[in-house]
């Protein structure tokens, strides 16, 4: 079968290999729709995590068994702490398909069964595989949701109005895919404005038509919650110095290892810095639920005969399409 192969270092090759060997408990997915994910672009650069050769793809649908899936990519022991108290995206021992293992930039991938949801109906493939990175939106707001609507402080309810996050004044940093996201994620949550940033006008345009405002000229300080979908140390420093004393930063971006936002400020103003990773199961499902609901026309479909053309351009810093999908 065909499979885009990361083989190198800033390399990647479609190229014939053996079909998928499932093991017990393991099924053949055939994949219908796949997303290129930034920290992809990133790894094959500068290879972490993923080592070459690699199939990559952890955004991915197809046909598993005759029926419509979706794969939930995070694979997790069950039986670490984390996992025992319902958090399994950050069990001590995961490991994400596509990432540790071939992943759905193929004509067809084995994953556990276990990792299989099945698709609602009427879903496109395109809005399918757009569910992972959108369940990583969902919990992004979940995690400001939780720490405004925590009582005590600053963040309480009471000394500022908020109850969690709904009413919110936020603003989202970084307009690709998981900005997007994140800002549609927001306004479908509750949120009362949610103003955006980022030197494209293209992907400001897109996140107008989900529903944002453009911040301008900049950020103007004072939000609730601050989402950072880039994750370097001048758009940190951003989510902090714009947050409102008591206010929430949600970090999903990791462009940089920096934290670069001043910390004695961070303090005298008991602001709030949260990272956030992956989903949890409901937040995929929730995902699932709203993905259809939004102007996703950002993304492109592409097929595989023309996944390494696309990927080796975006790798090198081409900015269309703002969210690529290999349609196999
Ligand atoms: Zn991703
Ligand atoms: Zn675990």
């Amino acid at each position: 079968m065909k499979a885009l192969v990361f083989t190198a270092p800033g390399k990647v090759e479609l190229l014939d290999v053996p079909e998928p060997d499932p093991a017990p408990g393991e099924v053949v997915v055939e994949v219908r729709a796949a997303g290129i994910c930034g920290s992809e672009l990133h790894g094959a650069r500068r290879p972490g995590f993923r080592q070459p050769p690699l199939i990559m793809g952890h955004e991915f649908a197809g046909i598993a068994g005759g029926e419509a899936v979706v794969v939930n990519p995070i694979l997790s022991c069950g039986r670490c702490p984390e996992c025992r108290r319902g958090l399994r995206h950050v069990c001590r021992e995961r490991e994400i398909i596509g990432v540790h293992r071939a992943g759905g930039f193929a004509e067809r991938v084995a994953v556990p069964a276990s990792a299989l949801r099945p698709l609602p109906p009427g879903l496109s493939w395109e809005a399918a595989a757009l569910i992972e990175p959108a369940a990583n939106a969902v919990h992004a707001w979940n995690q400001a949701d939780r720490a405004l609507g925590t009582s005590g402080g600053l963040g309480a309810g009471g000394d500022f109005g908020t109850e969690g996050a709904v009413g919110a004044r936020v603003a989202v940093i970084g307009c690709g895919a998981i900005g997007l996201l994140c800002a549609a994620t927001a306004l479908t949550g509750g949120a009362g404005q949610v103003e955006v940033t980022d030197l494209s006008p293209a992907r400001l345009a897109a996140a107008q038509r989900l529903g944002a405002q453009v911040a301008g000229p900049g950020l103007s300080g004072g939000y609730d919650v601050v989402i950072d979908a880039v994750g370097s140390a001048v758009t940190r420093e951003a989510s902090v110095a714009h947050q409102r004393p008591g206010g929430v930063a949600v970090g999903l971006g990791l462009a940089e290892e920096e934290a670069g936002f001043d910390a004695n400020a961070l303090i005298r103003s008991e602001k709030r810095v949260l990272g956030s990773f992956a989903y949890r199961d409901g937040e995929f499902a929730q995902a699932m639920a709203r993905v259809g609901d939004w102007d996703l026309t950002w993304a492109a479909g592409y097929p595989l005969a023309a996944a390494a053309e696309i990927f080796t351009d975006l790798m090198n810093g081409g900015l269309h399409p703002l969210k690529a999908l290999l349609l196999p």
